[in-house]
């Protein structure tokens, strides 16, 4: 469903990006493993458009997607993001989060984004907190509520960046127990994380990046279990 061939991107003079190719099927779930300063996040905001590639293409349903600020905010649309700081609106309830997206771009009525919200909501486990501040909630609770933000537009493709890495050990469950019921679902996914048990359990694939290249990609097992590259057996510990 959406494809990249020879990224590269450069910040000032710093390479960060050099050569990525990538193919996601539809309903494909990706997690994507490797050191810090490697591209994991530059990689993703590339695909996502926020940050604009230095060079190659990105297609998707195999169509090459143009520069035009009119198609590239449909097609942000279609993706949806989650950070690791959460960056929900502080001076909106839950509700108005999620409502605002929907209908400031028309994609609803307020009404329907109202139903669509309590939906989700109630599919995050937190329907009694629609009218709380983001300032009273857990970061757990944060997470899951910009995770249904991201979902009331109705996304075909979810981004997540280190969704769990900014959260308390015992809220990491709750954030990664809806990933995997959105993986379960079918939603097509690709996940930055140090989180290896959901790697293990939810990918269909694993890449390891390193300084801007994807090293080693395959099954969780081929990568957890069985690494080819040198590279990749240091970074797992495994040497
Ligand atoms: P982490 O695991 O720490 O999140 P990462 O793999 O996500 O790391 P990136 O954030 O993509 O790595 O950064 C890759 C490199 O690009 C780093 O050296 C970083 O300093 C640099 N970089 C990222 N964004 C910018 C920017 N806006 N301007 C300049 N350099 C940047
Ligand atoms: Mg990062």
């Amino acid at each position: 469903m959406i494809s990249c061939q020879s990224l590269f991107k450069t910040f000032n003079q710093l390479e960060v990006l050099k050569g990525i190719d990538l193919e996601l099927a539809e309903g494909e779930v990706v997690v994507i493993i490797g050191p810090s300063g490697s591209g994991k996040s530059t990689f993703l905001r590339c695909l996502n458009f926020l940050e604009a590639a230095g060079s190659g293409t990105i297609s998707i349903n195999g169509q090459a997607v143009g520069t035009k600020e009119g198609s590239l905010n449909k097609l942000r649309q279609d993706i949806g993001m989650v950070f690791q700081q959460f960056n929900l609106f502080p001076h909106m309830t839950v509700m108005g989060n999620i409502i605002e997206a929907p209908v400031l771009l028309k994609k609803m009525t307020k009404d329907q984004a109202l139903q669509k919200g309590m939906q989700l909501l109630k599919k995050v486990g937190l329907a009694e907190k629609a009218e709380e501040y983001p300032n009273r909630l857990s970061g757990g609770q944060k997470q899951r509520v910009a995770i249904a933000r991201a979902l009331a537009m109705e996304p075909k493709l979810m981004l997540f960046d280190e969704p769990t890495s900014a959260l308390d050990p015992e809220l990491v469950g709750e954030v990664l127990g809806v990933m995997k019921q959105l993986a379960k679902e079918g939603m097509t996914m690709v996940v930055v994380t140090h989180e290896m048990g959901f790697a293990r359990e939810v990918a269909d694939r694993v890449i390891f990046m390193d300084e801007g290249r994807i090293i080693e990609q395959g099954s969780p097992n081929d990568i957890f279990e069985n690494p080819k590259q040198e590279r990749t057996k240091e970074f797992l510990g495994l040497l």
